[in-house]
């Protein structure tokens, strides 16, 4: 196999685009799409300063790498969720990556800043583990950016994601997040930062052939929680079906943002936020589910500490509950609603 450019030995066949690149080739093929994706959704500028959101993965760290190739004023923002030995190793990839650039990280500690991890969260609020992290991350990146001037904030979503979840999406008609699924969301809020999708041209292999190229030290396991996650059959199924017609991965998600993006963006521009009561981001409803789910979980916890506490001894409950936690009564699960705008939770969404 020869390289489409050079005619050298190709490393990498793409096949939807009928092409074959060597090593050299295929970096500037990897950076040219990526160009392209930040121009023509106008996603920002060498002006902006972008949030970029890390987990330590090869689609983060490949893209937090070309941005800063390409000259981009890019600052990491990793996340540490306490999903153990995941979220430890994920911390040293991501801390060893921005070091070997010297590049400026951001490392916001779930556990400290909110007093549980993800799966306290999750058992504790009644939400699924993913959930629970998906409403998490949301909540910080967007917070961060805004707390700390950026402009707006870049996830590590490829083509094989955002063709999954459509898929997704489609099987169980999510029209909420068929709506909010686009390479870019835009700002609808003085408190809500523009997100962005730079690798959704990219293919889950090209992003790791980069990687590898680049030299990045990423984290090869997946996070234990995304097991049997249905994104991942869908993947599969994706994979089938593109291994027997190349290019149904961009056409199945390109077609969906050329035919349908334009009429769901109308819906989307009639959603109104107002500022959360309890922590001021903006949510549909009068409380964020940020809050409901962590006052929730704090309300939880309270109970069980007291039912496990003798009654002559010891802190009082609100004590022993760890700072930064809001104090809050428990709120009926039923009332659970208004999410802030986001990304659609699911399994590993780059960050
Ligand atoms: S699979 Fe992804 S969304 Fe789910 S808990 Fe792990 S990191 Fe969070
Ligand atoms: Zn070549
Ligand atoms: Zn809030």
């Amino acid at each position: 196999m020869k390289c489409t450019i050079c005619r050298g030995q190709a490393a990498l066949e793409i096949r939807r685009h009928n092409a074959a690149f060597c090593a050299p080739h295929f970096l500037e093929f990897f950076e040219r799409q990526v160009e392209r994706a930040v121009r023509d959704q106008k996603m920002f500028t060498h002006e902006n300063r972008v949030l970029v959101a890390v987990s330590g993965g090869k689609d983060s760290l490949a893209l937090w790498d070309v941005l800063l190739r390409l000259n981009y004023r890019a600052t990491g923002l990793y996340i540490h969720l306490g999903i153990g030995a995941y979220s430890e190793e994920s911390r040293a990839k991501s801390v060893a990556f921005a070091q070997s650039r010297g590049a400026d990280l951001i490392v916001v500690d779930l556990p400290q800043e909110h007093g549980m991890n993800v799966e306290e969260l999750a058992r504790n609020s009644g939400r699924v583990s993913c959930s629970a992290c998906g409403l998490s991350k949301r909540y910080i990146f967007n917070k961060v950016a805004v707390d700390q001037g950026f402009d707006v904030v870049a996830t590590g979503h490829n083509l094989d994601d955002e063709a999954a979840v459509l898929m997704g999406n489609l099987l169980h008609w999510q029209v909420e997040y068929l709506v909010r699924q686009a390479p870019v969301l835009p700002s609808t809020h003085p408190r809500m930062v523009r997100k962005v999708k730079p690798l959704y041209r990219i293919a889950e292999r090209e992003a790791a052939a980069y990687a590898v190229l680049r030299g990045i030290d990423y984290i090869v396991e997946e996070c234990p929680n995304s097991l049997g996650a249905r994104s991942l059959l869908y993947k599969e199924a994706l994979n089938m079906l593109e291994a027997q017609s190349p290019g149904t991965k961009q056409s199945l998600y390109w077609g969906f943002l050329e035919h349908m993006r334009p009429r769901l963006a109308a819906v989307q521009e009639g959603v109104t936020l107002r500022d959360c009561l309890h922590c001021g981001q903006p949510t549909t409803g009068e409380v964020c589910a940020f809050c409901k789910m962590t006052e929730r979980a704090a309300a939880r916890m309270r109970a069980r500490l007291v039912r496990a506490q003798p009654a002559s001894s010891g802190p009082p409950p609100e004590e022993t509950v760890a700072a930064g936690v809001p104090a809050g009564d428990a709120v009926d699960p039923a009332a659970i609603a208004g999410e802030p705008i986001g990304l659609p939770s699911g399994p590993d969404d780059r960050a």
